[in-house]
């Protein structure tokens, strides 16, 4: 099955040569969620073969240019390759202006409809197979951090108890695995799909920082997730500018992963002035070992 993340942009506030601005993809089976859409993220989405034309949903978690410009080049690109889907923005406040503003003052119209909406803290988007949350972060401007969720999977079929109930493979098993009942072509009984299939398997639960101080708020909210992309902009050395800046080091990543018990934290959103982030990988792994450093162009198989 597709369930991926993509690492598109990595660096922080200013691009280097080998990271570019925030943008973190997820995708599911045929769909993605975009987090963030820094500048030139578009370039990173075409390189990566995500592609412009699939089902897609684009959240931000705050509106700084390095998170938020490239959404413009996006919606720009999107329209170059004849996009017809409509296209679902969320962010916080502000979003609906700079989306329409820009289209306005660039005089750029779309191939396709774009809805654009504000968000608050609670359940922001609902698919079939996934949900995305949003919570309050701290920075210095009104910003949101994002949890995707997989749908709770149905139990393990029962082929054994299938037979046994006079339930031969075939159409029957596959309406009994998505939820319907059937009769049963031997005896004449009903078979519900509880009767064959185990107690449903909880999804993967993703959690996206954004730009952000570790805080309480979020420890509660990212509790027990598969993987957390976390704020790692700053080493140890420069803590004081982590707090100055609303930012988190690395180190401060990896104590609210453990707290919250979290399966892989993976750093993101790293200062320009580091060429190696290998010290802040080290410190970060000595309050929790199973940490990596994201890079561009990275893919993490979630399902592996
Ligand atoms: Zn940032």
């Amino acid at each position: 099955m597709d369930f991926k993340i993509y690492f598109l942009g990595t660096s922080s506030a200013v691009p280097t040569k080998e990271r570019g601005l925030s943008c973190t993809a997820i995708s599911y089976e045929n769909m993605v969620a975009f987090f963030d859409c820094g500048e030139g993220s578009q370039r990173a989405i075409n390189e990566a073969g995500l592609g412009f034309n699939r089902e897609c949903v684009v959240f931000i978690t705050h509106m700084h240019g390095d998170h938020v410009v490239g959404l413009l080049g996006l919606l720009q690109s999107m329209s170059m390759n004849r996009r017809e889907r409509k296209l679902e923005i969320y962010g916080p406040k502000g979003i609906i202006d700079f989306v329409k503003l820009n289209r306005e003052i660039l005089g750029f119209g779309l191939t396709y409809e774009v809805h654009v909406g504000e968000i608050r803290p609670g359940l922001v988007f609902r698919h079939p197979k996934f949900l995305v949350y949003a919570q309050r972060s701290e920075h210095t401007n009104d910003s949101f951090a994002y949890v995707f969720e997989e749908a709770e999977k149905p139990g393990k079929f029962s082929v054994k108890k299938a037979l046994r109930l006079g339930v031969p493979e075939g159409p029957l098993w596959s309406k009994l695995q998505h939820g319907g009942k059937v009769i049963s072509p031997t005896n004449g009984k009903t078979v519900r799909p509880e009767d064959v299939l185990g107690p449903s398997r909880k999804g993967k639960k993703i959690g996206i920082s954004g730009d952000t101080r570790p805080s309480k708020t979020l420890l509660s909210f990212f509790k027990g997730a598969d993987v957390l992309i976390f704020d790692s902009t700053y080493s140890d050395e420069h803590a004081q500018n982590a707090l100055e800046n609303k930012h988190s080091t690395s180190r401060e990543a990896a104590k609210l992963a453990k707290k919250a018990r979290v399966e892989k934290l993976i750093l993101t959103h790293f200062s320009a002035r580091y060429r190696s982030v290998s010290a802040l990988v080290r410190q970060a792994r000595e309050v929790f070992p199973n940490s990596i450093a994201a890079h561009d162009g990275m893919v993490y198989d979630v399902e592996s």
